[in-house]
């Protein structure tokens, strides 16, 4: 298939796209580099199959000069710290982004797919997530800017699947990690493993009760080429249902690196959830799908690939292609 891939510079993008070539396809990426990497764009810049247009989704795609058989929308800040700082981009993302996405993809003939997020589900009262949970979200604090947009994305999904025919599907993606994430992005994985790599204190944030539940990379994108192959419009939760507290999760690292260092405590975050766990019953039963990598083994690869380069993000996404 001809594939456009919006956000394919991205932690989670240059995983797809790795496997898409591997399956044989052909990758049009499209990325403007707000919270991605070059060195992701680098490690297939030498792919037959794989073209690079540099672009802010927000304000239009380019012509892919192509039939396109697929649009997978992937472009958004997703690590809090940078969707707060970039809280409009963000937004804009969200709305024009998957807007610009929607309208390629029905001048194509395309199926579309969208990369959502358990944010959907804000701070949950419901425990674990199903995909029928409609969420508990602050619709103006800190958070609304990434949580708001992918709920105003997946509407807009929607209405273009139900008034205009197109063929949608709509992936709810639960923390997920893994080599080439950026060790400066923020998220608590990479904060983790870089402090104690650097030999540095884990900074857990509150008393570190609140708890997530963490997805191997692999796993994600083995679910998400299942839901390609399934005509289904409505959202689907991707994500490992083994739950953590975070001090626990900070725990595990710690032992994991050098079980000597200190875990510290900083400010919790305003409208940080207290819990999150996806039901993953829907995958399950529609997809046949379930995680097969546990917390153990995905650690220990990304902790390994971050250790072969040093911790240093441009370096990070230039380590070798994992296969995973
Ligand atoms: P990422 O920041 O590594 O990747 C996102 C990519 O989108 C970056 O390369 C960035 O430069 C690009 N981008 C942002 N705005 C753009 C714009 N206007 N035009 C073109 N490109 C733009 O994040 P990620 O972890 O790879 O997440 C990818 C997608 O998956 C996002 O949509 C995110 O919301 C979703 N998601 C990720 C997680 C997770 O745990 N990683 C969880 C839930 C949802
Ligand atoms: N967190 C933490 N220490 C850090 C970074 C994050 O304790 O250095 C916490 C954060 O407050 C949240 C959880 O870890 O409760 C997950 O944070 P992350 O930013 O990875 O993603 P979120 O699931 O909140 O979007």
């Amino acid at each position: 298939m001809n594939i456009l891939l919006t956000g394919s510079a991205g932690f989670i993008g240059s995983h797809l796209t790795e496997r898409l070539l591997a399956e044989g396809h052909h990758v049009i990426g499209v990325d403007n580099y707000l919270s991605g990497q070059p060195a992701n764009t680098a490690l297939f810049r030498e792919h037959p199959r794989f073209r690079f247009i540099q672009a802010d989704v927000s304000l239009g795609l380019p012509d892919p000069g192509v039939r396109l058989d697929f649009v997978l929308h992937f472009a958004s800040p997703a690590s809090p710290p940078h969707y707060q700082q970039h809280p409009v981009a963000t937004l804009m993302v969200g709305a024009q982004g998957t807007q610009h996405a929607l309208d390629l993809a029905r001048a194509h003939g395309a199926a579309f797919l969208l990369a959502s997020t358990s944010e959907v589900y804000g701070d949950p009262e419901v425990h674990p997530q199903p995909e029928t949970y409609w969420g508990h979200v602050n619709p103006n604090g800190l958070r609304s800017c990434y949580d708001e947009a992918k709920r105003y994305a997946e509407a807009l999904t929607m209405a273009y699947h139900r008034h205009y025919g197109v063929d949608t599907r709509i992936v709810r993606i639960f923390n997920t990690y893994g080599p080439r994430m950026r060790a400066d992005d923020g998220r608590v994985v990479t904060n983790f493993i870089h402090q104690a790599l650097a030999g540095q204190p884990l900074t857990v944030y509150g008393d570190g009760s609140q708890t997530r539940s963490f997805q191997y990379v692999s796993d994600l994108v083995r679910g998400i080429m299942a839901l390609m192959d399934v005509p289904d419009p409505f959202p689907v939760n991707l994500g490992n249902p083994d739950e953590y507290t975070i001090l626990q999760f900070a725990e595990r690292i710690r032992d994991l690196i050098d079980p000597r260092l200190p875990i510290i405590h900083r400010p919790l975050p305003a409208d940080d959830p207290r819990q999150r766990r996806p039901d993953i019953t829907r995958a399950r039963t529609l997809l046949g799908w379930s995680p097969q990598v546990s917390l153990q083994d995905g650690l220990a690869r990304t902790v390994e690939s971050f250790r072969a380069v040093g911790g240093q993000p441009e370096r990070l996404v230039s380590a070798r292609l994992d296969g995973h």
